[in-house]
């Protein structure tokens, strides 16, 4: 398996709390009941604190994660089984001793039976129950909206910024468990693993909303919006001098005007030493419709960046590489970057619908022709060209295990491309691939 170091660590720490938590069982006599509920119970904590410990984009830890876009990915991974496990939670919690209820009817000296009363155990699970009830409806809420995929991007970013709010909830849940101590005191090691990663967690919350908007971005101005077949380049002129970044990143871009100051991620088009800062967007929705029709040279640009790790540089010497579409910006970079004597022998497969959607492609062809060793192989989907692994194999000579693979474009292109060549017998560590979606 091709698992990164960040995802190896997630999997070791929840090892560790099982350990502790069935160690702390065991010692501590737990009831038969309580046991699997609560150890569902603490696990979806720990993937709800995990998951926006992730989202407050730790660059540190981006390379153990092989980029952003994998982190995010990780999150939603986290997020559904947060969801799993707090419904098995909620679905096996013990209630209340029979004992309890029938204690809670008094029995009065005249023989007569006075109303139930709230037994005192009752009356302190209230609160426990209630903010775990409120958790509960709240998490199933925002969870579903997530799943939906209708309803638009900037509508579930707004409604995905209240995880948080009821995290922050789930954490009142909980710390009233361990306060209470029945079958998981604060002070046992299980307690405090929990103790801490509900601190983590509301701290990157609270990182999140209140100190990253405010945290210094990189400085550009604009400098001309070029309009193209059905998408537009956005070229930037760097106020601080141009930050460092390798081809194949991504970096989020909020324009300083009116309509377009939400933060959107664009891979960077333009060569790593140039001294301007280039975007190809695709007109795909409102925002990127809204760039090529309204704006202007002039507008303020900060830049949030640079993230990701696909970068064919580093990669072997023999590559595949296959953009679908828009796809082709990373490549565009790379290409852009490459000097004459690069060592690599290059296959890119463009897929497009038609040639006049290939972008830059006169541009790619003079560069293919100048640097060597590149070969650009045209698909066109309207004239019936489809790429596969059986293709790309036919192509290659039979030998796909030779070559390592640079996957860009639509989510279902990659996805059959990446697993046609798995069946191939492929290694998962030579397939590479960007995902231009974080949701
Ligand atoms: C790592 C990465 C690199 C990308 N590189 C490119 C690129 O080089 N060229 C390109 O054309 N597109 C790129 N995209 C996609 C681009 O971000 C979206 O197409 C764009 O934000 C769509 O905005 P819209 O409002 O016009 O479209 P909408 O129709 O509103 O959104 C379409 C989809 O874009 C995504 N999206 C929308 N808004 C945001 C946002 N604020 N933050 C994150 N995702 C959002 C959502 O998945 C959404 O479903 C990249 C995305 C990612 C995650």
């Amino acid at each position: 398996m091709n698992l990164r170091k960040g995802v190896w660590g997630v999997v070791a720490s929840f090892a560790i709390y099982t350990a502790l938590y069935w160690y702390h069982v065991i010692a501590a006599a737990m009831p038969l009941d309580a046991q699997f509920s609560y150890f569902a119970g603490s696990c979806s904590v720990i993937c709800m604190s995990m998951g926006l410990l992730l989202s407050a984009r730790p660059r540190v830890v981006e390379t153990s994660f092989g980029g952003l876009d994998r982190m995010y990915r990780l999150h939603k991974h986290l997020g559904i089984a947060a969801l799993l496990l707090f419904i098995a939670h909620y679905a096996t919690v013990p209630g209340e001793p029979e004992g309890d209820a029938a204690a809670a009817s008094v029995v009065s000296d005249e023989g007569s039976t006075a109303p139930p009363l709230e037994s005192p155990a009752e009356e302190e699970d209230l609160p426990i129950d209630l903010f775990g009830t409120i958790a509960a409806i709240g998490f199933t809420l925002l969870i579903i909206i997530t799943l939906n995929r209708k309803i638009p991007y900037h509508r579930w970013i707004t409604t995905h910024r209240f995880m948080g709010v009821f995290f922050i909830v789930v954490s009142v849940h909980v710390f009233l468990v361990l306060y209470d101590g029945e079958e998981i005191a604060l002070f046992s090691a299980p307690g405090v693993v929990l103790a801490f990663l509900l601190l983590a967690g509301i701290a990157a919350y609270a990182y999140q909303q209140f100190i990253y908007p405010k945290k210094k971005k990189h400085p550009f101005t604009l400098i001309a919006v070029n309009r193209l077949e059905r998408a537009t380049e956005v070229v930037l002129h760097p106020k601080d001098g141009m930050f460092p970044f390798e081809p194949g990143q991504f970096a989020f871009i909020t324009i300083d005007a009116n309509g377009f100051r939400e933060a959107h991620p664009f891979t960077i088009s333009s060569g790593a030493k140039e001294d301007r800062l280039r975007f190809t967007m695709k007109v795909l929705g409102d925002y990127t419709r809204r760039v090529r029709d309204n704006l202007t040279a002039g507008a303020d640009v900060a830049i949030e960046g640079p993230y990701g790790r696909f970068n064919p540089l580093r990669g072997y010497e023999k590559q595949v590489w296959v953009a679908g579409g828009i796809g082709i910006t990373p490549f565009l970079s790379v290409l852009r970057t490459m000097v004459p004597g690069h060592g690599k022998t290059v296959r890119l497969y463009y897929c497009v619908r038609m040639a006049r959607e290939a972008l830059f492609f006169s541009e790619l062809e003079a560069r293919a022709a100048e640097l060597g060793g590149i070969t650009i192989i045209l698909f066109e989907s309207d004239a019936g060209a489809r790429i596969n692994a059986d293709v790309i194999g036919a192509d290659l000579g039979g030998a796909l295990r030779d070559w390592s693979y640079y996957l860009c474009g639509p989510k279902p292109m990659v996805a059959a491309v990446s697993d046609g060549l798995k069946k191939q017998g492929v290694p998962v560590r030579c397939i590479h691939n960007e995902e231009f979606e974080f949701r």
